[in-house]
């Protein structure tokens, strides 16, 4: 396989990339001159040495020098007592935007599927993080408003109930300011705050 094949091939590794965009970005690079690419090259390199996964809450974020755990889950003013679950890593960076929230999170790390497509969460993960950590007063769902969504919020909701370490903290679900199918990513600012002050 040429080298142009192998880095096409890498490409359309990435999420909503097809083959004729993969070879556009080989040829776009190939074109760009010494400092971009010296630069990506880098990029790439310290991204993937000098960002791991938290061990908390299981975002990508630099670590803490002395624990393996990201800025938000070391930081001490925040309130223990209070998670907010999210799909994906991207989610929190909103959530954290708009400034309107001061809790611990997790990442969920996708939805169940009701349409036969695969789902994927972090379950496991989730309830042995509730088994490790001192009990939480209040658990908030903030899934998006899809239908894979409330069905992931439906499922957890009736699991939370089971198990003996969350089973009597109270769940609530992010308002519904959100709009029916929307994907919390891309939620703005005032309306996040606005879900998070009408969750229930
Ligand atoms: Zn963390």
């Amino acid at each position: 396989m040429s080298d142009i094949d192998t880095l096409t091939e890498l490409f359309m590794r990435f999420p909503g990339i097809g083959p004729r965009q993969a070879k556009r970005f080989v040829f776009f690079l190939l074109r760009q001159d010494a400092g971009y690419r010296n630069a990506l090259t880098r990029a790439i390199t310290d991204v993937v040495s000098n960002i791991k996964r938290c061990e908390q809450c299981l975002r990508f974020a630099p670590l803490h020098a002395q624990k393996p755990i990201c800025n938000l889950c070391a930081d001490s003013s925040r309130e223990k007592n209070l998670l907010m679950v999210v799909e994906k890593d991207t989610d929190i960076d909103q959530i954290e935007k708009s400034d309107s929230y001061n809790g611990q999170y997790f990442v969920l790390g996708g939805t169940l599927s009701l349409t036969g497509k695969k789902g994927f969460i972090r379950e496991k993960e989730l309830f042995s993080h509730f088994k490790k950590q001192d009990s939480f007063a209040e658990i908030i769902l903030a899934l998006s408003a899809t239908p894979d969504g409330e069905y992931t919020t439906d499922y957890l909701q009736t699991k939370f109930k089971e198990d003996e370490h969350v089973k009597e903290a109270s769940v609530t679900i992010l308002g519904r300011g959100l709009s029916t199918g929307s994907e919390l990513e891309y939620a703005d600012a005032d309306t996040l705050t606005q879900a998070l002050k009408n969750r229930a």
